[in-house]
């Protein structure tokens, strides 16, 4: 086992590996900006490193600053977390050159299924259903047509590397796809600095429904069920559930099973998880990520599994601790990515919080970073806190959440605590019949009461 952790982030991610690291006996190292001077990662470690300024990509981004922080330390392993570089090949491989661990999978893994072409070129040969489309990039307008006269139209025109919901764009018709393809290219150009873009059928009212998969590195690997995280805006998830309230037990075990298998054949190392659209009973592949999510909780609740624990043991060389029989899953539960943004505009606000009071009692999980009289930088994402419920069935885990949302309490900046309360009130998302596009039709028509 290591005997020392550096985590390479911040926020509530970071505090959960630090908790993970002190359960398994491993000291730990916080590294922070000088924006987070006072960030509660930095108050629990072991030990901690300035790394550089605020900026991201002169600190949390900052490789060489992250490399000697290590060293300074003795750290013997890095976990990344979600988001930064957790998904960065090249920082896996100079830490190994280092003989410093990264907690993740191997690095051409990473790299494989950071290009989402080759990525579902791989799915694809490993029997994972996928969205029909274009079989690589494509290079032209012309080329473009050709592909949507084959599928039909409505087509997305997506980044190869894309992330976090942009370089997408969708194309109803030919005259569309022109306009599509340049601001896709663009967008993706400047976001990523690849303009390579690819065609798929646009699925007009899916659900998103990922699998959590574990894989020891040498050929073993279990998946730990599904979460819904259909309810979306601008492509990003807002709320996550897990079982999916459209997924029957043979469902579950079938897509389950066909994701194993492909983690097995591909010797996958460590957490992973395989996302799908899911529409009238078809799973179809849009990506894979290789890291730990946001949303890993909700599994957690229901399967009882420690995630990061598993992250650390398995990149220390231990086998998996659960044989896919050993995974049972119990009950049902919920996530709210609490963010300090304003519930109408969704304008981020930073700023201090005055007053601070987290919900408890039975089945309710708060991981957050943040405390009374924190002051939220202005310089990173805007995700305070995720509030995880359980209960026994999806009744239980509404009622708990309704309770657990009113009970929150965060003054001095704005929250999207109040969409929540308002969405849990919400006949469909009661009843479950929600699609990836809901919640932004929802928004749209006025869903929420200014001042609620
Ligand atoms: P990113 O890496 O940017 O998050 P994804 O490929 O994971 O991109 O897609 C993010 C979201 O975009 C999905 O959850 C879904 O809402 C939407 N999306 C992606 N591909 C399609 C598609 N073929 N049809 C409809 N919506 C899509």
């Amino acid at each position: 086992m290591f005997d020392k952790i550096l985590i390479a982030n911040r926020g509530e991610i970071a505090l959960r590996i630090l908790r993970a690291a002190k359960e398994l006996g491993i000291a730990t190292v916080a590294v922070h900006s000088t924006a987070d001077a006072d960030a509660m990662h930095v108050k629990l470690a072991d030990e901690s490193v300035c790394i550089g300024p605020p900026a991201a990509r002169e600190s949390y981004l900052n490789i060489p600053s992250l490399l000697s922080a290590c060293e300074i330390t003795g750290a013997d392993a890095v976990h990344p977390g979600y988001g930064f570089l957790s998904e960065n090949a090249r920082f896996a491989e100079i830490l190994e050159e280092h003989n410093i661990t990264f907690i993740g999978p191997k690095s051409e893994h990473i790299r494989l299924m950071g290009d989402k072409i080759e990525a579902k070129a791989t799915a694809k040969r490993l029997g994972i259903p996928c969205v029909p489309g274009s079989d690589g990039p494509v290079l032209s307008e012309k080329e473009a047509l050709k592909v949507a006269q084959k599928i039909g139209f409505p087509v997305l025109v997506k980044a190869a590397s894309g992330g976090g919901g942009r370089g997408m764009k969708v194309a109803h018709d030919a005259h569309d796809l022109g306009v599509a393809m340049a601001t896709a290219r663009t967008e993706a150009k400047a976001a990523f600095g690849d303009d390579t873009v690819y065609v798929e059928k646009y699925l007009e009212k899916p659900r998103h429904i990922e699998i959590q998969v574990f894989g020891d590195g040498k050929g073993e690997a279990i998946h730990l069920g599904e979460r819904d995280c259909s309810l979306q805006r601008r492509h990003q998830k807002v709320f996550e559930e897990s079982p999916s309230p459209a997924l029957n037990d043979a469902q579950r075990r079938e897509i389950g099973e066909t994701c194993a298998k492909a983690m097995r054949e591909l010797q996958y190392a460590g957490a992973g998880t395989i996302e799908f659209l899911y529409e009238n009973g078809e799973f179809y592949f849009i990506e894979m990520n290789t890291r730990i999510q946001v949303e890993h909780p909700v599994t957690e609740s229901i399967t009882g599994v420690d995630l990061v624990c598993e992250q650390i043991r398995v990149a220390a060389g231990s086998p998996l601790s659960m044989k896919q029989e050993d995974i049972q899953f119990y009950g049902h539960a919920i996530e709210c990515r609490v963010n300090a943004e304003h519930p109408l505009t969704f304008r981020p606000s930073p700023g201090r919080i005055a007053y601070y009071h987290p919900p408890g009692g039975v089945g309710v999980r708060v991981d957050s970073a943040v405390y009374q009289g924190y002051a939220i930088p202005p310089n990173y994402d805007s995700l305070i806190g995720k509030l995880i419920v359980h209960g026994r069935n999806r009744t239980e885990a509404l009622m708990r959440l309704r309770r657990s949302l009113d009970e929150f309490i965060v003054d001095g900046i704005d929250t999207t605590l109040p969409l929540f309360r308002t969405l849990v009130r919400n006949s469909d998302v009661q009843n479950g019949v929600y699609d990836i596009h809901w919640l932004e039709h929802f928004l749209a028509t006025g869903g929420i009461e200014p001042g609620f």
